[in-house]
This record gives C-alpha cells, structure tokens and sequence, in this order.
C-alpha cells in the first residue's frame, strides 16, 4: 500500500522546504514532490500528514545504553547511583536493579520513539559478563518487537576495572577489608577470545546489511579500560566484518591524563600510532579532545558521538563540538540513558547541544541549527550505521523512517501564520520543539507511533512487567569506594599538562 506524506514544512538534511511531500511504498521512500504532484502520480495512495505537521527524517540516538527507567529510578539514589563524577558514579553503577535484558530493550526503544528516534546505538551493560551471549539476542528482540533500529554494542574490558592507572596506590588508600573485597573483585570473568566468539556468532544470527534492522558492531568499551592488542583486534574484526567499532574516550580530564602518564602523548594520537583512527571507528563523550587532535580526527574519517546531558550531570564538561563540526569532523548526538530531565527526549537533547555549543567570545566558532539537525539525523546515522544504510534522509530511495512533529504545538500561539519564513524554520523549531509534539513515527514503512500512541504495544502495561520483574539482588556496584576514588584522582588534578578551556 503506497502513502503519501505531507507537511506544511519538510526538514531536508537540516533545510526546511515547503510543499515537499513524499511518497512511500514499502520500507522506501519512492518519490518526492509537491502534494498535488504526487497525488496525480499515485492516485491511489493513502493520504497521511498535511498542513499542521512538519516533516523530518527519524532521529537516530548515536550512543545510549538502554536502561529504560534511567540512573535514578526507584530510589538508587539511596544505592548509590546519583549523578557524580564518572569515576565514583561508576562504583555505584552496579547497584542498580536489574531488568530482564528483552523488557529493558523493549521498554527503551519505545520511550526513544516516542521521542521520534528511529535508530538507536545501544552499548550494552552486562547483568554479568559471563551471561552476555545469553543477554545480547534477548536485547535485540527487545528492540525488535519494539519497532526501532538496533546497532549492538557487546562490550569487552581487559584491564583497569578499578581506577585507570596506579592500582597499588589506590588500594593502599582503603581500610583493610574494603581493600580485600575489591582487590579481590576487580576481573572479568570473559576472556577476548570468549567474546570474539560470541560476536562472530551474534554476527552469523543477527547482523542485517539488506534493510539495516540490526547490526553487530564491537565495542572495546573505553580507551582505558582496554590494552592495544585488544582495540587492535576489535578495529581488525570491524574492518573485516565491514561493520563498525564504537568505544567510549575522553570523557573525563582523568581519562586525558591516563594518556599522558601511560605513553606521553594524547589518547588520540596514541590511537593513531596503533592504527585504530579510521572510518570504521566511532567514539562517544571525546570532552577532554585537544583542539590540536580535531584535524587529524577529521582526517582519518572517526566519527563523534556527542552527549551533551551525559556530560553535564557526570560533571565531565563540554566538548569542542562546533570546533569539531567545523574540522569537518562527523559528530551525532547519543542521549547515553542520562538526558538532561531523565526522560530520553531527543528534540531536547539537540537544543542543549546546540545551546552549549555556542561559546562565549566573538572568536568563538558557531554551530548553526542546520549542522545540529543533521547532528541529530544524517551525521547520526552514518556514525552508527554507516552511511552505506542511507538513514537519516528524506532522500528518494532512502529507507522510510519518518517524523511527524504537531506544527502547530511547535509554534505556539503568538506566532502568525506565516512566521517564520522557511530560512527561519530550522532555528525555530530546534528551539521550540519537545518530544510530546511528536505525534507520528514511521521505521522501514510502518506507522510505529500514531496520534502520540504507540501502535505495537501498550507501554503502561510494558512498564508494570518491568515493576513487577525488578531484580534488586544485583552483586555489582561498590559505592562506599566514592570518597576514596575522590581521593585518589584528586591526586591527579596536580598535573603539568596544558589546560584544555572546557
Ligand atoms: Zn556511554
């Protein structure tokens, strides 16, 4: 059945245009075209949208974790949970309630599309390492059933679980029996080999490079937290697999100064002398990125994942990100589970980007709403599917995953009919649009959200499962460590690098 959508303003790559509709049969878009135009062409179509909508291409969420009730739900701020630092928010990251892997995939994706995302990059948390081959298929079913895209995560660590560097001086700052339990703790009990056995496997079962529904990727899952040989072999199965490898760097000033105390140079170019920077590699945060590095990011084609929420309320910092952008730099944005209002909202998400990208200083360079758009949209995709997927377009012969924002909601009351002017939409509507104007999202062709609802499933009755299935005996997490990893990185604050202005 082919449909024909229209929209007051359609947003293309991040310009509005009026009376651009488009023409959808299947999972594709098949034309594009004034209304009358496309009507006249396909007379039989259904007719879906009009003049109270805008019309832009699904979101796609480059970096997120899937935890579907947040960081701070059901009182594990008691557990130890808060927002903090990364560093202590981490040691207590563990004592959150554990979901059954498929109802935390399901849940998360229709909270995401609710918000308009179509795709999402999912960096998978292990309930415990060992069980992840059992976890990672349930997760994609989760996302599957829901309706959205999926580019899994399975992630692998091989060293520096307890603080990045300096174990020895770290343990001796703890009393005695905390010292024993967590001198004792700090291994994971899956072995490179272990893992890249798995993802050959998830790969063989689930990796879909026809219509993109999910893909397999590897996640060394952070800089520090990995050896080279590791990062190595991770950059090497992506390559051959033409498939892509995402890992977390920079986040932190810890994390930059981890670099220089290990080799004497920064992170990025350390990656560069491994051979790990190329077209294939996506890394999320890059806060404490030298200005100096931008160029050669951009050069060796390493995409950026940006989260700007995440950021603020683990007290990392900002990230150059108009810097980057204008080095020609492909930054998306992620939502890393931890948005600004906890609530997964995308539209959100890209104006705090956007707002916090422009900096103070005339010098300063400038992030327009277009880039922030195709930030959120075609840069996104491209830095989590690869641009070989063609999502995040509105382009003739792209996979239909649309949005349909409430034009209406969007502009509010005051504003005359007319205003603003085209030019003027995209500023606009990134200033003023949330996630409840959202009221239509298709993935592949289907309407997933109709009118603001959910058409697969009944969400309240997805969230009352989650209730009902909390597992709070989880085993991970030591929060009582945060006052001695304050102590101890505190240590590292007395160091001779050049300041970075964040
Ligand atoms: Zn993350």
């Amino acid at each position: 059945m082919r449909q024909i959508v229209g929209a007051r303003y359609t947003l293309l790559d991040g310009e509005a245009a009026a009376d651009h509709a488009l023409c959808v049969d299947g999972d594709r878009i098949i034309a594009a075209g004034g209304l009358a135009e496309l009507v006249a062409r396909y007379p039989d179509a259904e007719l879906v949208g009009g003049d109270s909508f805008i019309l832009c291409p699904g979101f796609i969420n480059a970096h997120d974790h899937g935890r579907a009730l947040g960081t701070l739900a059901l009182g594990t701020l008691a557990l130890g949970a808060a927002d903090d630092f990364l560093e202590v928010w981490l040691a207590g990251l563990g004592s959150l309630p554990q979901i059954p892997p498929y109802l935390a995939a399901l849940y998360s994706g229709l909270q995401l599309l609710r918000g308009g995302v179509t795709g999402v990059a999912h960096s998978h948390n292990p309930a415990r390492w060992a069980d992840m081959p059992a976890e990672i298929p349930e997760a994609i079913r989760g996302y599957r059933d829901a309706g959205i895209r999926v580019a899994m995560h399975p992630p692998i660590i091989d060293q520096n679980m307890l603080v990045y560097a300096e174990r020895e001086r770290f343990l001796a700052l703890l009393p005695p029996d905390l010292r024993a339990q967590v001198g004792a703790a700090d291994k994971i009990d899956l072995s490179a080999d272990a893992y890249f056995d798995m993802l050959d496997a998830l790969y063989d079962a689930h990796h879909d490079s026809v219509n993109h529904r999910v893909h397999i990727q590897v996640s060394p899952a952070g800089g520090q937290w990995c050896g080279d040989g590791l990062i190595h072999r991770a950059c090497d199965w992506a390559r051959r697999q033409n498939t892509r490898a995402q890992m977390h760097l920079l986040e932190t000033r810890y994390q930059r100064r981890y670099a220089y105390k290990t080799w004497g140079v920064s992170f990025v170019k350390r990656l560069d002398e491994i051979g790990a920077l190329g077209p294939w590699l996506t890394l999320a945060h890059m806060v404490w990125v030298e200005e100096e590095d931008v160029d050669l990011l951009a050069e060796r084609g390493v995409g950026i994942a940006h989260n700007i929420s995440s950021n603020l309320r683990l007290r990392s910092g900002l990230a150059p990100i108009a810097e980057m952008v204008a080095a020609g730099v492909p930054v998306g944005i992620g939502l890393d589970g931890q948005t600004l209002d906890d609530d997964q909202d995308f539209l959100r998400e890209m104006r705090l980007a956007w707002t916090l990208a422009n900096r103070d200083g005339m010098a300063a360079a400038d992030l327009s709403a277009k880039a922030v758009w195709r930030m959120g949209t075609s840069n996104a995709a491209d830095i989590s599917f690869g641009a070989e997927a063609g999502l995040g377009r509105l382009d003739v012969g792209a996979r239909a995953d649309l949005v349909l924002l409430d034009w209406e909601a969007v502009r509010g009351r005051w504003a005359p009919m007319e205003f603003p002017p085209s030019e003027l939409l995209p500023a606009f509507s990134l200033r003023r649009a949330k996630r409840e104007q959202v009221r239509g999202v298709m993935v592949a062709g289907e309407w997933v959200l109709r009118d603001g609802a959910h058409a697969r499933f009944d969400v309240d009755e997805v969230e009352r499962e989650i209730y009902a299935r909390l597992d709070f005996v989880a085993d991970g997490g030591a929060p009582e460590l945060g006052e001695y990893l304050r102590e101890f990185y505190r240590g590292w604050d007395e160091d001779d690098l050049p300041p970075l202005r964040r």
